[in-house]
């Protein structure tokens, strides 16, 4: 399942801490790396040099051109935070969020992303509110902030320690621990949950619905559509919730055009 786990580093500005990111992941058994618009050549000699031996992981990592392109196909999407923002959010620390994320990613098609900002600027609140949870790594909080590929370090070093706590509990199945109590999906839900792409099409056309019927002025949003993106993001919906919710808003388009 560890390779069910995305990392996607945004607006990377060094390339020794994508080698580094690189290396931390293969040391782990992750794979799958995802740049968003980095701000560097991806594959220059400092990414290889610090990768040591993950160059296959600098090679094969994905480019887009935005944080939803990089998560489209994931189910859950957690942004690493250095330090707290103005909306508060659903935050989990390292080992909790790694201890959620075989159940998480129990249902066929499951996919995690952790998300990783800038050197300097970190993550934007945009790019933060596009995430079900943040994660923060307690740290001096005088001194807060990672290097990168150090935060990439420390999270994937937890997800392989719960991806090795549960072979270990599969080998004894009396001590299995009840994975499913405390996760919105457990390995018997009904239906897959909702994918990021669902989501922002969703979110798309919440705004609209809303701009339509003038509960949502776009010239003056107060935080109305990062606090929908919240509530909704905070109940894991699963897709046929996503599909009722979008026919609900369908009909309200619908009733709308009737009566103009
Ligand atoms: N100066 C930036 C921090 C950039 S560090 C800021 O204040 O936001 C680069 C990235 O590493 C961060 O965006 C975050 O994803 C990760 N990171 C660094 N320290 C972290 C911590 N203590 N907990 C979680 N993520 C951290």
């Amino acid at each position: 399942m560890l390779d069910r786990i995305r990392i996607v580093l945004i607006g990377t500005s060094h390339p020794g801490n994508i080698g580094a990111t690189a290396r931390a992941m293969r040391n782990m058994g992750l794979e799958d790396l995802a740049l968003v618009t980095p701000r560097c050549d991806p594959r220059d000699q400092d990414a290889y040099s610090r990768a040591s031996g993950a160059n296959t992981l600098v090679d094969a990592a994905r480019q887009f051109d935005a944080l939803e392109e990089a998560v489209a196909d994931c189910t859950l999407v957690v942004g690493a935070s250095a330090r707290s923002r103005h909306l508060p959010w659903p935050m989990v620390a390292p080992r909790a969020l790694a201890e959620s994320l075989p159940a998480a990613l129990a249902p066929e098609g499951a996919r995690a992303a952790l998300v990783f900002g800038r050197e300097d600027t970190g993550l934007t609140n945009a790019e933060l509110q596009r995430c079900h949870q943040h994660v923060h790594i307690p740290t001096n909080p005088d001194f807060s902030s990672l290097n990168l590929a150090a935060a990439v370090q420390v999270l994937a070093y937890e997800c392989r320690q719960a991806f090795l706590a549960l072979d270990d509990a599969s080998a004894t199945p009396a001590a299995e621990p009840d994975r499913e109590a405390d996760l919105p999906f457990g390995v018997t839900w009904d239906n897959p949950p909702a994918t990021h792409a669902d989501l922002e099409r969703f979110f798309a056309h919440l705004e609209s619905t809303l701009t339509a019927i003038e509960f949502h002025d776009p010239d003056n949003p107060r935080q109305l559509m990062a606090r929908l993106r919240r509530l909704f993001m905070r109940a894991h919906l699963d897709s046929m919730e996503m599909n009722i919710l979008r026919g609900i808003l369908g009909t309200i388009d619908k009733r709308l055009r009737e009566k103009s």
